[in-house]
């Protein structure tokens, strides 16, 4: 069974990585679940009267899912790889959640500054790199929507936007980004990555976000993916041609007027917290 947050607001490292193992394994049963569901039979209600037939009725469905649709690839390679990885790391400590709890311990707490992206000498990664730290593509698709609503227009030129990040010249190993909730207008999320660019190997050495899971290091969540993504993979480049780039400038302009509840679940800008969504693809 995955952990549940019980009235906290974050999920401790162990039990993070612990829901992560059970979203793996559980994501190809969910997925089968969906295609037999696809059949209209199966996706509603059946009457208690139908219960003798059912099993046979499942049987071929089965049989022309097996025979007419595409099989999903779980033995590829990487697959085994990301097991073995991901089993490595299940009762590892996230090294740079108890860094930042020192830091923010001392006295003279570190002073950060908001710059633009493209200002960052982040390490260079592909979009392979990024699926072999996440273990699989799922937080990768979550997290391009996440890049659009954080973009804003740049103060220097209107016309163009610019993704925020916050540096500290304490921490010149560190880059954050403050990602605001999409369900309450007054919660945001601080996810925090620590990067080498002088290691080839390992460019990415940590990371940890305030989020119902960000504390996890099997994998991450979608606001360290965010991140991780657009400045190693995008290099903070920006497509300011898109007209509906950010939603945040709607919501700059309706934040007066709407109200949004407080009250929200503790997973709801972590969809990989949910412990019945499937994780992966
Ligand atoms: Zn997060």
């Amino acid at each position: 069974m995955p952990d549940f947050l019980k009235g906290k607001k974050q999920l401790s490292s162990a039990e993070a990585n612990h829901s992560r193992c059970v979203a793996k394994v559980r994501w190809i049963i969910e997925s089968v679940n969906g295609k037999i569901k696809q059949w209209r039979y199966f996706s509603q209600t059946i009457q208690n009267s139908s219960t003798p037939f059912v099993g046979g009725y499942l049987n071929i469905i089965c049989a022309l899912i097996n025979a007419y649709t595409k099989t999903s690839n779980i033995e590829s390679d990487n697959q085994k790889q990301w097991a073995t990885r991901m089993l490595e790391l299940r009762d590892k400590e996230n090294q740079l959640e108890q860094r930042l709890q020192q830091i923010n311990q001392t006295k003279n707490r570190p002073q950060w500054k908001k710059y633009d992206a493209q200002m960052v000498n982040f390490p260079t990664l592909t979009e392979e790199d990024v699926q072999h730290i996440c273990f699989g593509t799922y937080q990768i698709k979550q997290a391009k929507s996440y890049i659009e609503e954080h973009l804003k227009p740049s103060i220097l030129d209107n016309e163009k936007y610019e993704f925020v990040v916050e540096l500290s010249t304490k921490h010149v190993d560190l880059v954050r980004v403050r990602f605001a909730s999409r369900h309450s207008s007054n919660k945001t999320y601080i996810a925090t990555v620590q990067f080498d660019e002088d290691d080839y190997d390992e460019p990415i050495k940590g990371w940890f976000c305030t989020c119902a899971a960000g504390a996890r290091i099997i994998g991450f969540c979608t606001h360290i993916t965010a991140l991780i993504w657009h400045l190693g993979v995008c290099r903070g480049e920006t497509d300011s041609s898109d007209p509906q780039l950010s939603a945040n400038n709607l919501l700059s302009n309706l934040e007066d007027c709407i109200q949004y509840s407080d009250n929200t679940s503790s997973s709801d800008d972590d969809d990989d917290s949910s412990e019945t969504s499937s994780d992966d693809d």
